[in-house]
């Protein structure tokens, strides 16, 4: 009876709660945001996005080399690494890739399947690392030379890939053609087929094969590279999204308060 009478008094006192509770505004008017009709299955581009490939045509690229097979992007033997003619600060990117079904025995670690997104001068890398063991801050899903991904989840070569990229871009602070301070480095967030490697992980400038990584000077603004390493990778379905450099709160127009 007691245990009853107890329980009762916590429901009441819960009940009470909710129903003199207040809503609380915080006196700045956001904005709306705008709406956003998502594409119809997951890896779809939304309707806001920017179509840098989907299968028809390279217009979105500077390196008309590149092959167009079964609306896959495939680099061509010697074909030249390709970058967007568009350049980018900081964005959301989905693009889909595919390493050599075919792989040499003889070729291991970097040399198979090696390709690579660069995000303006930071390299995220793609590389056959489905039972192919590298230096794990070169294998698929690293920032090159800097860090591994958190898991590998690659899928068997051949089979297609993602990632879905969030990038920050630096604020580099450059004087005399050199970088003076770093006001913000770079960060990266980045899913490999849906599963999370990468968690804003703060990138320590350009990686390079034989020396420590650095900020070089480079503009705001870069376009997104993709990496010809000599072997046959494929591409599919890239878009983007750019995020707005401006974060920042609107001023408070008025005091908190509680809305009636
Ligand atoms: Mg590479």
């Amino acid at each position: 009876m007691k245990k009853f009478l107890v329980l009762s008094a916590m429901l009441m006192f819960c009940c009470a709660t909710l129903l003199f509770a207040k809503d609380w505004r915080s006196g700045i008017d956001w904005k709306e945001p705008a709406v956003v009709t998502p594409g119809e299955k997951c890896g779809n581009p939304p309707s806001d996005a920017t179509i840098l490939f989907d299968g028809k045509d390279l217009s979105a690229w500077e390196n008309q080399k590149w092959k167009i097979e079964n609306g896959e992007m495939v680099i061509p033997p010697k074909g030249g690494t390709n970058r967007t003619k568009e350049k980018f600060g900081s964005f959301q990117l989905h693009i889909e890739f595919a390493t050599p079904a075919e792989v040499n025995p003889k070729a291991t670690g970097q040399q198979r399947g090696n390709s690579g997104v660069y995000l303006g001068k930071y390299e995220l890398q793609i590389l056959d690392s489905y039972e192919n063991t590298t230096y794990f801050d070169g294998q698929c899903g690293s920032i090159y030379k800097q860090r591994p991904p958190q898991v590998n989840v690659c899928r068997k070569p051949g089979e297609w890939q993602s990632y879905d990229i969030l990038f920050t871009r630096p604020d580099l602070k450059i004087e005399d053609g050199k970088v003076k301070e770093v006001v913000r480095p770079a960060y990266i967030t980045v899913l490999q087929n849906g599963v999370m490697i990468l968690n804003h992980h703060e990138i320590e400038g350009t990686g390079f094969y034989d020396q420590p990584p650095r900020y070089e000077p480079h503009p705001p603004m870069m376009p997104i590279e993709l990496q010809d390493h000599g072997n046959p990778v494929r591409f599919r379905n890239i878009w983007i999204r750019p995020i707005p450099d401006d974060n920042t709160k609107p001023p408070r127009v008025r005091e908190p308060y509680y809305h009636q």
